[in-house]
């Protein structure tokens, strides 16, 4: 029989799309589950493309039915997983095969597995894929962490099954060891920040405005027209306008209001911290969606607190809705200038050069938060990397006006009693930012006096204290 282009480890919803894809682009796929059970069915269920995979019930199996030098791709479950089928492929493999572990996993994991591989042991590639399951199987974007000779052995691959953006492949070598995981790691938090903020708006217009469901539907539709366009928004529209089949009511209204997440968004929040680097749009998301889930105690509260006098309809004419759209790409492209800013902050930390155009436009297509808004991104990055993006000059043009429709749509939200957590965050950055006198040296005197901790003064070099005991 011949023998395979590459091999995939793990079938489950992920696995079992990209070794799908894989096949139907042509190349030759060896693939193996911890339950047999599961490559079995995989395999029946595979149709017109079973010439195209090559199920195997072992690893050595798997390792004789793949052409050397051997590319593997691990699609398992994050962590521990990922080291027990490391260990347990290496015997079958050589010095000069790939694994290349495609999974949502923490970057420093990533750097520790390639710092234990031993000489003789196979390379290893960190590998971001995000599309969900529908990206997986039709094209998702690819963010690779390795050194350029792995990345040129497996690029033909990637190059095939990735999402394209006007012909144009989502995939690319972003930097060695971690940086494709971390990059990864970032998208995900800006996604969390997304969504959030596509959240709030919502609960403006539900709880502000008294729209239903079905009406707050058709104004994302409508602004999935304009630069808001993205399939963020083009699926909050489809699920406002979706029907529960066992009430018919709408979809929403029979949800649960408690998200929960898997830790790609709090590992963001983590490193931003870690880097000194402020991500609050993704903060404020990842601590909402913590909030969320004290489903019990937000119950009590409403009981203790009622609504203080805070409820009521706000203005829904036009322009308010125009501000909502208006305000939430303002908070959108704040919460991304942090994203871009945490990955140029890692990139200069950790030696990884990693290119923030080609990031973005490796995000125009099969991720999540894939949108035209990331073609403008690209094209602010574009010879002037790690700056930040509120200082690229079509930005600021964007933000002068799109920043006072987000401080409207947050001061209203806020005088009504709607909590509007990652949109104030936003809001709160870009004020911050572009404040060239800030409240700091408050901050630098109070250290010095509780602390003595010296400051630096306007213009003088050195270290400074205050007259601080004369005030005691
Ligand atoms: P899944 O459907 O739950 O499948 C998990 C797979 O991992 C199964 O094949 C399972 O094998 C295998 N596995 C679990 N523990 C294992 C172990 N100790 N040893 C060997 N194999 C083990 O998960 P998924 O959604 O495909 O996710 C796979 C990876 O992709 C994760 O890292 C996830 O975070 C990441 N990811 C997911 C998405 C998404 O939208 N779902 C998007 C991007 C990235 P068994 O069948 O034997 O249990």
């Amino acid at each position: 029989m011949q023998q395979a282009d590459i091999g995939l480890i793990g079938l489950g919803v992920m696995g079992a799309n990209l070794a799908l894809n894989i096949a139907e682009n042509g190349y030759r796929v060896a693939v193996f589950n911890r339950t047999v059970a599961k490559t079995r069915e995989f395999y029946e269920e595979a149709g017109s493309l079973k010439g195209q995979i090559i199920p195997c019930e072992t690893l050595e199996d798997l390792a004789k039915n793949i052409r050397a030098p051997r590319p593997i791709i691990l699609m398992v479950k994050a962590g521990e997983a990922v080291d027990e089928q490391v260990a347990a492929l290496k015997p079958f493999l050589a010095k000069e095969d790939i694994i290349i572990d495609a999974g949502n996993a923490n970057f420093h994991d990533t750097v520790r597995r390639l710092a234990e591989l031993g000489p003789n042991d196979p390379t290893f590639v960190g590998m971001g894929v995000s599309g969900g399951e529908e990206g997986a199987r039709h094209g998702p974007s690819i963010m690779v962490g390795g050194t350029p000779e792995s990345y040129a052995r497996i690029e033909p691959v990637l190059t095939a099954i990735s999402a394209k953006y006007h012909g144009e492949s989502c995939s690319a070598l972003l930097g060695p060891d971690g940086a494709g995981h971390f990059v990864k790691t970032i998208h995900n938090g800006i996604e969390y920040a997304d969504m959030q903020m596509i959240a709030e708006v919502y609960g403006v217009l539900r709880d502000g405005l008294g729209l239903t469901p079905e009406a707050i539907g058709r104004i994302f539709e409508k602004w999935n027209n304009g630069p808001l366009n993205s399939y963020l928004i083009e699926i909050t529209a489809k699920v406002l306008a979706a029907t529960d089949k066992k009430t018919g009511e709408p979809a929403v209204d029979v949800i649960l209001d408690s998200a929960g997440q898997k830790g790609t968004g709090r590992w963001a929040a983590i490193e931003a911290q870690m880097l000194g680097i402020p991500a609050t749009g993704i903060e404020a998301a990842v601590a909402a969606r913590s909030i969320s889930s004290l489903v019990k105690e937000r119950s009590e509260a409403s009981k203790a607190y009622g609504d203080l006098g805070t409820a009521k309809l706000l203005d829904g004419g036009q322009a308010f809705i125009d501000a909502l759209e208006e305000g939430l790409l303002a908070g959108k492209i704040a919460a991304y200038a942090q994203g871009f800013d945490v990955m140029a902050g890692a990139s200069k930390e950790h030696g990884w050069n990693i290119p923030l155009a080609t990031t973005a436009r490796i995000w125009r297509a099969g991720c999540i938060i894939r949108s035209q808004f990331l073609d403008q991104i690209a094209a602010a990055f574009e010879g002037r990397e790690g700056k930040n993006l509120l200082l690229a000059p079509a930005f600021v043009e964007r933000m002068k006006t799109g920043s006072q429709s987000l401080r409207k749509i947050v001061a209203e939200a806020a005088l009504a009693g709607l909590p509007t957590p990652a949109l104030a965050a936003a809001l709160g950055y870009f004020d911050s930012f572009r404040q060239a006198r800030g409240t700091a040296n408050l901050i630098q005197a109070q250290r010095d006096f509780f602390g003595a901790h010296g400051f630096k003064r306007i213009g003088e070099e050195g270290d400074f204290h205050g007259p601080w005991s004369e005030a005691n």
